[in-house]
């Protein structure tokens, strides 16, 4: 197979990469390095299979030859890259998906969207399941990345319905492992390198809002089983433990075995107060479901973080 992954040098979008190497698949990886990074393909640049285009996918993406599948996942996606992009984060949600997939229209090719838990914002149903609409603020600061993939979604439906694409929509819920950026401003990365350099953990409000993180390398199996399925819907991708985020700033506090005390500061704007995702779909229609619990993924975690946190 011949596989184009936008982003494929982002967090999640790396980890595809390595995933679609290793069983022998032909990946074009697309990047303009606005927080995907060039290390995180460095080992992949030798590789006969593997091949590199910097571009804004916003722009014609013109890749020649059959192309099997395409993995959407450029865009700026934690809170702090977002709100520092707003706009290109609107455009590549946007007319980024256009380009992406008017490419698989062109070459007959598998399209799976990268979608995100955001799309049911600050949500009122809790656990989310696929049904959710939703309640999001689209003029709030966080508005730029939810409504931005909630266009992208009605994007991909469109082209499935209108033009016959076969698309696939995953919902990811929070992902953690290595290879996330150490300065992406989300909860791990900064509770990490701040109880490894020993400073204090910044938690965000009173610490009680809830998350539920998942392990990447179970992301990558549930991501391929997606692609491999037939099912053009939404699918929630996620873990199911949910934890509050001052139990799990402790919890990194613990592992390292950190002296850093709590640091408690105002509440972004908009911040869900819950989330955790409902994976009934995903196990019945894809027979996935998380297999890393969430020590052994913060351990591994953890050897990531102590190799590129300087003390
Ligand atoms: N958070 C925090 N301290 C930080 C960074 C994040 O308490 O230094 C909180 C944030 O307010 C949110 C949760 O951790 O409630 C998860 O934030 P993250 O940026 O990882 O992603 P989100 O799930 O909000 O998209």
């Amino acid at each position: 197979m011949k596989i184009v992954i936008t982003g494929g040098a982002g967090f999640i979008g790396s980890h595809l990469c390595e995933y679609f190497l290793e069983q022998g698949q032909i990946v074009t990886c697309l990047d303009n390095f606005i927080t995907g990074r060039e290390e995180n393909i460095k080992p992949f640049l030798k590789n006969k299979n593997f091949k590199f285009i910097r571009q804004n996918v916003t722009e014609f993406i013109d890749i020649p030859g059959k192309v099997d599948a395409i993995l959407h996942f450029a865009s700026p996606a934690s809170p702090k890259d977002y709100l520092e992009y707003p706009i290109q984060t609107l455009k590549v949600g946007s007319l980024g998906t256009h380009k992406a997939l008017g490419l698989a229209k062109a070459k007959g090719a598998r399209f799976l969207l990268a979608s995100t838990s955001e799309v049911y914002g600050d949500p009122q149903i809790h656990p989310q399941p696929e049904s959710y609409w939703g309640h999001v603020n689209p003029v709030g600061p966080r508005g730029v990345y939810d409504e931005a993939k909630r266009f992208a979604e009605a994007m991909t439906m469109a082209y499935h319905r209108y033009h016959g694409v076969d698309t696939r929509i995953a919902r990811i819920f929070n992902t953690y492992g290595p290879q996330m950026r150490v300065s992406d401003g989300r909860a791990l990365p900064n509770f990490f390198s701040q109880a490894i350099q020993g400073k204090p953990v910044t938690v965000f409000g009173d610490g009680s809002q809830t998350r539920s993180f998942c392990y990447i390398d179970d992301m990558v199996e549930g991501l391929a089983k997606l692609l491999d399925s037939k099912e053009s819907d939404p699918v929630n991708l996620g873990n199911r433990e949910e934890i509050t985020v001052k139990a799990i700033a402790e919890e990194v506090i613990e592992l390292v075995g950190s002296q850093s005390e709590l640091k408690f500061l105002p509440l972004p704007q908009n911040d869900p107060k819950v989330r955790e995702p409902d994976i009934s779909r995903a196990k019945k229609l894809l027979g996935w479901q998380p297999k890393i619990d969430r020590h052994a993924g913060l351990k591994k975690t953890w050897a990531y973080f102590k190799t590129v946190v300087e003390k």
